[in-house]
């Protein structure tokens, strides 16, 4: 059960501390309590965690700082779209908005090699008009004798040419609780100039230490990638561990699952999957396209399967596109074969904007016929 108090509740007001003698002689039940400061005001939750069967609804309403009460239907708490659930399905970052209502693109480089490169990328997407983007500094690699990414050593002028063509969001894979110091201190050290979201890849999903360090940390908003060789409801548990940490801005990321089935595409693409999370939980879901098709394979329509699957999951009513560009794909030194070029990246927006207005009709409809 969820007690959702009065915004800009005083803890030491004596109508709280009436709720917490109340629910404190609660046999059974533990109490958690989470705030969730706003730019405008804090929201205290409270989670109560045990037999809430027996709870009268109607009397904790009663109190005088409850504002009302969702009672959990689902394993993941705080994430979780639970009966009667009016929660906010969205949250800001450094001016951008996330949410299961709008649609944010995240073009960039699936590794930085060289800051020419950077600069090239970041160029082109403020050309675009785009506020955000895609930089993997640490790699996490199937062989250790690939390029693992720069590391630290990147993060000055990717951070700095971010800040100079008004980039306001970097996601950033991180792969050890450490890198998010060095992210911290490499922001603060260029005058923060931009902003970041923390990447877990798809080979940590499960990595229950990381999620932990990750989510108790509440400067940067998460992108978690599903896991590739998990069930749904497993990852979906694993994004509820940054909740339960204390970081609910967290991002759901569908990037295919590994089976020879969904050959030729790189892993099985699961974009169906789009409006199953958004029904389960209040997270934006955002597509990965370029991991789960893993080619530049065209066709017969002279249509790149990258751009069919993101136009699948736009048109199911996907939030967020990670995608991977590089400005001479030869010559990346990671997922080349898989990078658009940038001149293509006009027609790619193009194409995701139609899908995307497809999305918008197929809703009107559902307005209209279900009045
Ligand atoms: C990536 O986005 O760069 C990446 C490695 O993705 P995944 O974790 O989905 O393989
Ligand atoms: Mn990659």
């Amino acid at each position: 059960m969820i007690i959702i108090l009065r915004p800009d509740t005083d803890k030491n007001e004596p109508a709280y501390a009436k709720l917490m003698a109340y629910m404190e002689a609660l046999p059974n039940i533990s109490i958690r309590a989470h705030d969730e400061e706003g730019a405008e005001q804090t929201l205290t939750e409270l989670y109560l965690v045990g037999n809430t069967k027996p709870l009268d609804t109607a009397e904790i309403e009663a109190h005088e700082v409850v504002d009302r009460v969702v009672r959990v239907s689902r394993d993941y708490r705080i994430l979780g779209r639970h009966k009667n659930d009016d929660r906010d399905t969205h949250f800001e970052y450094n001016g951008v908005r996330f949410g299961q209502d709008n649609l944010q693109i995240f073009a960039g480089l699936c590794a930085v090699d060289n800051a020419e490169h950077v600069e090239i990328m970041m160029k082109a997407l403020q050309e675009s008009g785009l506020q955000c983007t895609r930089m993997g500094a640490y790699k996490p690699r199937t062989s250790p004798y690939s390029f693992q990414g720069h590391g630290k050593d990147c993060l000055s002028f990717v951070f700095e040419l971010a800040g100079k063509y008004d980039i306001k969001v970097v996601s950033m894979e991180i792969t050890h609780d450490a890198h998010i110091e060095e992210i911290q201190q490499a922001l603060e050290a260029a005058g923060n100039p931009t902003g970041v979201m923390l990447q877990i890849g798809t080979r940590n999903t499960q990595n229950f230490e990381l999620l932990k360090s990750v989510g108790r940390q509440k400067q940067f908003p998460i992108l978690l990638k599903r896991g590739f060789g998990i069930t749904l409801e497993e990852s979906l548990n694993a994004a509820e561990y940054l909740a339960s940490e204390g970081n609910r801005n967290v991002i759901f990321c569908l990037r295919g699952m590994k089976t020879n089935y969904g050959d030729p595409h790189r892993n099985l693409v699961d974009f169906s999957h789009v409006p199953t999370v958004k029904t389960l939980t209040r997270m934006p879901v955002c597509i990965d396209p370029s991991h789960s098709v893993g080619s530049r394979n065209m066709s017969p329509d002279g249509i790149m399967d990258i751009f069919h699957c993101t136009a699948q999951g736009v048109i199911a009513g996907a939030n967020m596109v990670l995608v991977d560009f590089h400005p001479a794909p030869e010559k990346a030194l990671v997922d080349g074969p898989q990078a658009l070029r940038l001149d293509e990246l006009p027609w790619f927006l193009e194409d995701i904007q139609i899908a995307r207005e497809a999305y918008g009709k197929r809703c009107e409809l559902q307005q209209q016929l279900t009045k």
